[in-house]
């Protein structure tokens, strides 16, 4: 890897935490990211959806980057990987400067691709909390838009990124043992339970009315992505029928996880609010 460079602060030495990380409450710092989502602003200004290696997703502003002579607006088209340096506002951060370090041309070139490179960006924007830490989710994520990017199959790439997100995210699915009765799996159709994250066998296929049957090569599918990664399921000809159950199965479990995650951000939103009625008297920086 060549990620030298990928984060440092532009603040001295000295008040880089143990990590490595500038603290957030420096009023500059700089850090590689990736664009996941943009919204205009106004008349010129974006916002932009970022994920770092360090802050994991942050929400910031770049001002006039929609006028034709802006030197921000190139950088921060969505997927480009770039390396900002920002400042520290009390509602959004602002970008002060961009460089491009891989604008991954090829994502835009192909509706298929481009169509799977959204997906893999919208999952983090939407399984990811702001400013956490998820060093391992952006690195998965600047390496399968490079694959997607070299022309890797979309397919594997993505049933890759999903099910390697899950895992960094805390919730491998148990494809080994029944999670009702924790008997090993029989090589036999079985059951898929979100709600319980994994497999039941049929015997105890009642403990959740809403589990999906799963064919044994799904299942094999998912134990190679777990065992071995995107190493052997890149040469694999998957069928349609079971690209279809493997997209919906992996689809829907995410789904599941993205609504208890939107449940538990609405308590997250209103903890927020109460905070912002008590703002911390020794805010930093003022606004603008
Ligand atoms: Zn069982």
């Amino acid at each position: 890897m060549t990620d030298q460079d990928r984060s440092g602060p532009i603040s001295p030495e000295a008040a880089r935490d143990s990590r490595g990380r500038p603290p957030l409450n420096e009023r500059l710092y700089r850090t590689e990211a990736i664009v996941l989502a943009r919204l205009n602003l106004g008349e010129a200004d974006r916002i932009l959806t970022l994920f770092t290696p360090h802050y994991g997703k942050l929400r910031v502003i770049a001002k006039g980057a929609r006028k034709s002579r802006s030197k921000l607006g190139p950088h921060l088209e969505i997927f480009t990987r770039c390396q900002l340096n920002l400042s520290r506002g009390r509602d959004l951060d602002v970008v002060t400067s961009a460089e491009t370090v891989d604008a991954y041309p090829p994502l835009r070139d192909d509706l298929d691709v481009l169509g799977h490179a959204s997906h893999l960006v919208e999952l983090v924007a939407r399984l990811t909390e702001d400013r956490q830490e998820q060093e391992r989710v952006y690195d998965l994520l600047r390496g399968s838009l490079r694959l997607l990017a070299d022309g890797v199959e979309p397919f594997a790439v993505t049933r890759h990124f999903e099910f390697t997100l899950l895992v960094a995210l805390g919730y491998r699915p148990e494809l080994y043992r029944c999670l009702e009765c924790g008997e090993p799996l029989e090589a036999t159709t079985n059951v898929f339970s979100a709600n319980r994250g994994g497999m039941l066998d049929m015997g105890c296929r009642s403990a959740d009315p809403r589990a999906v049957p799963v064919t044994i090569n799904t299942q094999k599918y998912l134990r190679e992505l777990d065992r071995n990664g995107l190493g052997n399921i890149v040469r694999l000809r998957v069928p349609d029928d079971a690209q279809r159950e493997l997209e919906s199965l992996l689809g829907g479990y995410l789904r599941h996880l993205t609504e208890r995650e939107l449940n538990s951000l609405d308590v997250w939103h209103q903890i927020q609010r109460n905070l912002a009625r008590h703002p911390a008297s020794d805010e930093p920086v003022p606004h603008r």
